[in-house]
């Protein structure tokens, strides 16, 4: 049928480029659509100084930008639309994008990625990239020998205080309930930290600052007493949410909703079908691990289109 595509990738993060570099270099002439974020959650960070290869750091923007030229290069064919069904049942498997179009598929790759909570305050949204972050990993840095604040309680906000208090001056850790979720472990190394100072009970009410970025933080305590914290950077480590809408009824899924993938590999429990990056990965996150998962994911779907086209 000359009007099926090889390989479709779903997702415009590390995780599908990678995948298309790797897919239209491999000749399946891969077929991207970049979905509702294009670029993915890199566009929404600053710079970033931790990806191989770019010495003097880069934006996240103009990383995704060289990532799709790349990709772009040996042929990668990269759309602009949303799919918005699928149909797995059976090879070639049946995508719909933009509620409209149909595309036939012999395989698909999955990076859809996750996507991260916000507290939903209109205060933090003005000031995300300006001091509110979602990512200690990626940000942190640009805090050094400042005072901080992460909202949450469970690993991942207290693996990013700890992290944060190696190189910041101050962290409060912001947590709603009057004990932390996150393992014995990390509970332990963050309640032992003299540079964290934890405010169980204290509720998030608004992110202050000024054309500078972040300058603080109100905050309402059990008492519903309002609290001011003087920060530069704000740090949510409440959670994501994988983006998994689509296939939660097709694909194994934990029950977070991340895809379940074959250990070792980037398998889904559906032939042909491959996921990689963030909607497969709860516990990294990072744009370099999304991108070697990216390149996972096209060799299993390379070897798994040589033996069954
Ligand atoms: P979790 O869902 O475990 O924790 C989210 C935290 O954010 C909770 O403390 C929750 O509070 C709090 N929270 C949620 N919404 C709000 C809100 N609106 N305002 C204030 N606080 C809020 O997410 P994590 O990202 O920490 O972890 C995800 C999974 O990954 C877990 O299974 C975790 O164990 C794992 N992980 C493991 C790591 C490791 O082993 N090294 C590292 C990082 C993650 P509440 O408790 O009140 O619901």
């Amino acid at each position: 049928m000359s009007n099926v595509i090889k390989c479709l990738i779903i997702g415009s993060g590390p995780a599908g480029y990678t995948s298309a570099i790797y897919t239209s270099r491999a000749n399946l002439s891969p077929v991207l659509y970049e979905g509702i974020e294009p670029g993915g959650q890199l566009t929404t960070t600053t710079e970033v100084e931790n990806f191989p290869g770019y010495p003097e750091s880069v934006t996240g923007v103009e990383m995704m930008e060289d990532m799709k030229k790349q990709a772009q290069r040996f042929g990668a064919d990269i759309r602009f639309g949303i799919v918005t069904a699928v149909d797995l049942s059976e090879r070639p498997f049946k995508v719909t994008i933009d509620d409209s179009k149909t595309l036939l598929t012999e395989s698909v790759i999955i990076a859809t990625g996750a996507t991260a909570k916000y507290l939903g305050l209109e205060s933090e949204q003005k000031f995300r990239g300006m001091g509110v972050s979602a990512c200690a990993t990626c940000d942190g840095f640009f805090y050094r020998k400042k005072d901080v604040a992460v909202v949450g309680g469970g690993d991942t906000a207290c693996e990013e205080a700890s992290y944060l208090a190696s190189i910041c001056n101050k962290v409060y850790l912001i947590v709603r309930k009057d004990f932390l979720r996150a393992s014995q472990a990390m509970q332990d190394r963050v309640l032992a930290n003299p540079k964290i100072e934890v405010l169980f009970q204290h509720n998030s009410k608004e992110v202050l600052g000024d054309d500078g970025g972040v300058t603080g933080m109100l905050l309402t305590n059990e008492k519903s007493e309002e609290v001011k914290i003087n920060i530069d950077g704000l740090f949510l480590a409440i959670g994501h949410t994988p983006n998994t809408q689509l296939f939660k009824d097709v694909i194994t899924l934990d029950p977070e909703g991340y895809i379940i993938t074959e250990a070792g590999t980037s398998k889904t429990n559906i032939e042909g079908v491959f996921a990689a990056g963030d909607v497969q990965d709860p516990h990294y996150r990072q744009a370099i691990t999304a991108a070697g998962s990216g390149c996972i994911a096209a060799l299993d779907c390379e070897r798994f289109l040589l033996n069954n086209l």
